[in-house]
């Protein structure tokens, strides 16, 4: 399995800019339409656990990527970087979670 890499991340968003472009489809792509579609996607991705385990991978896996795709179109389009703001959150989060209050624990940062 291959890593997701910034040089992986700049292909996809190039081959996801000529898809959007090649249809004409920017013009549905608000911030409100990509928050909305990551929402619905999600939901689709849940769909495939409702009733159990699924029995093969191959929804989820098109599922994921809807999610992710919509993901990349709207940080593209908000002009930022998956991966700046995904380890800009990673910091947030690590300062919210100090190790020794959260190893292990499920419990929320304000319940500490
Ligand atoms: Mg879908």
């Amino acid at each position: 399995m291959q890593h997701m890499t910034a040089d992986r991340t700049g292909h996809t968003l190039k081959a996801l800019r000529e898809l959007v472009q090649e249809r004409n489809w920017g013009q549905f792509h608000s911030p409100e339409n990509l928050a909305k579609s990551i929402s619905i996607e999600a939901a689709e991705l849940l769909e495939c656990f409702q009733w159990g385990p699924p029995e093969d991978n191959s929804a989820v896996r098109h599922e994921l990527a809807d999610v992710i795709t919509y993901c990349l179109l709207l940080a593209d389009k908000l002009g930022l970087d998956p991966h700046d703001i995904v380890l800009e959150k990673l910091d947030i989060t690590r300062a919210k979670y100090p190790i020794e209050l959260s190893h292990g624990r499920s419990t929320k940062h304000d319940q500490f």
